[in-house]
């Protein structure tokens, strides 16, 4: 963003667009603790960088203006002067006009004027980047240039590697963009104007998590009580509303005629009762867990540009696995497998898996949906080991759904996933401890160790390596501790009768 507060860009406008008010603090306040990105936003940007990169190989012979991204204008200059010299294309092409800077990703010569492509890193093309392409054109034909077309090239879903020569899709948009212009002039004089004043009032709305959400939620939302109606399992936001305005803000206050889904009346019982509820239908529910079990679980990465034999941008594989497998004269064996390396980690890892689920009977996962796709996945990667693992797929069972239809505890807090669950059953047992404490910081460690991995230093890679394994570890060990509790809740019961 530029350094001058009364100066807006490509990417203040758009904020501006969302909501004011988030605007003013993004301008203002540039080092709010709210603006830093998490590792799962860098990693986002990382590979929005690399798909840029790619991107102008496929509108080839242009120049680049490369300067830091600070320089606004030095950066306009450069590229008032490679206009001069009638290039193709120019990459990260700079204009000012109207006090705003627009950065554009490609601008393409044609015959009667220039092209403008805005780069997506996306496998389709979203409402949201209209408004983006509108202000680069404004910006570019009030700076004196003849904008003839505009474009979203976008990543292909259709496209698998090797073959990457349709990586991209080029959508023409100009007849949406010169719509969206209309607006432009305005609404830039409108965020200028608001941003040298105070910080303005603007509610919040639908607005703060649409099209992104905001990083100021915080700051700008009330602090909920404890079991806000919000809270009940999945409610829409509209029928919480509704809830509150009867005058039922907690879920203390619901009354008890009031008609509730099978869950949320569960959920209210033991809320209101202060103790966890478990339905007798739990026994029934756990019959399936047949013993010798194999316990699974599943750490993917997801990248842009694919890598690997039919893969597809964006494409989500697995590349690490933990099970611990139920021995046969009792006790647990953890087997476990980690790609640390940029190759396919797929025929390996399939042949891990296939090896530490022989013999088990039922296959243990927690939301099996998950781990029954990335199972897919390896089939359609390794064909060799397709009937073994189609095994491994018919005989998944899911933990979740036994937990969400048959038991409450107040501390489950609205949700169902294993981070929210586990604590509540098994008291002791949680992430906290790990370096490592989600899906999303595994998937970006993932990546960082198979791509980067190799110019680590040993120790920062054996470290890494080490948190990625204990994560994944804990996923299985606490199905284990999970279906134990489970169980345990069950014997419980029959000494009641
Ligand atoms: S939370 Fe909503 S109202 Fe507050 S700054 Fe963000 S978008 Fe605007």
């Amino acid at each position: 963003m530029p350094s001058d507060p009364s100066r807006l860009s490509k990417s203040r406008y758009l904020s501006g667009l969302q909501c004011h008010k988030q605007l003013w603090w993004r301008v203002h306040e540039p080092e709010a603790p709210e603006l830093s990105p998490t590792p799962g936003q860098q990693n986002l940007f990382a590979q929005g960088r690399e798909v840029g990169e790619r991107a102008r190989g496929h509108v080839p012979g242009g120049e680049l203006i490369d300067l830091p991204f600070y320089e606004y204008d030095n950066k306009v200059t450069a590229t008032r002067e490679a206009l001069q010299r009638n290039l193709p294309a120019i990459y990260e092409a700079w204009f000012l006009a109207d006090e705003t800077y627009a950065g554009v990703d490609i601008l393409e010569r044609t015959s009667r004027g220039h092209t403008v492509i805005e780069v997506k890193a996306s496998n389709s093309r979203k409402p949201e980047h209209l408004p983006d392409a509108a202000v680069q054109v404004h910006v570019l034909r009030r700076a004196g240039l003849q904008v003839e077309r505009a474009e979203v090239m976008h990543l292909n879903r259709e496209c698998r590697f090797p073959d990457l020569s349709n990586l991209f899709v080029r959508e023409d948009v100009t007849a949406l963009v010169e719509a969206a212009l209309i607006g432009v002039p305005d609404e830039l004089a409108a965020q200028q104007r608001m941003l040298d004043g105070p910080l303005p009032d603007v509610p919040i709305g639908e607005h703060c998590t649409n099209p992104y959400e905001c990083p100021f939620i915080e700051r700008c939302w009330p602090k909920l009580p404890d079991h806000h109606v919000s809270k009940l399992y999945r409610i829409e936001r509209k029928q919480a509303l509704e809830l509150e305005a009867d005058g039922y803000a907690t879920i203390y206050d619901i009354p008890s005629d009031l008609e509730l889904s099978v869950i949320h009346a569960r959920q209210v019982k033991a809320v209101q009762s202060g103790r966890m509820v478990v339905e007798p239908t739990l026994t029934k529910a756990l019959v399936p867990f047949a013993s010798p079990l194999a316990f699974l679980d599943f750490e993917t990465v997801s990248l842009a540009i694919p890598r690997w034999p039919g893969c597809r941008p964006w494409q989500q594989l697995p590349v690490q696995f933990s099970v611990h497998m139920e021995e046969r004269g009792g006790g647990l064996a953890h087997h476990q497998w980690i790609a640390d390396g940029p190759e396919d980690p797929r025929p390996a890892l399939a042949e891990a898996l296939v090896e530490a689920c022989t013999g088990a009977r039922r296959v243990v996962a927690y939301h099996a949906s998950f781990e029954r796709e990335c199972i897919r996945r390896l089939r359609e990667g390794v064909p060799r080991l397709a009937k073994e693992l189609e095994r491994i797929e018919k005989r998944l069972v899911d933990l979740l759904p036994v937990i969400r239809r048959h038991v409450y505890h107040p501390d489950f807090g609205g949700g169902f996933s294993i981070k929210k669950t586990l604590p509540a059953l098994v008291p002791g047992l949680s992430y906290l401890d790990l370096k490592v404490q989600d899906g999303e910081m595994a998937t970006v460690e993932l990546q960082r160790l198979m791509l980067q991995g190799a110019e680590m230093p040993a120790g920062e890679r054996a470290a890494l390596r080490g948190n990625l394994l204990r994560y994944c570890e804990r996923d299985t060990w606490a199905m284990v501790k999970l279906l134990e509790k489970l169980r345990s809740l069950v014997a419980d019961q029959l000494e009641l009768f």
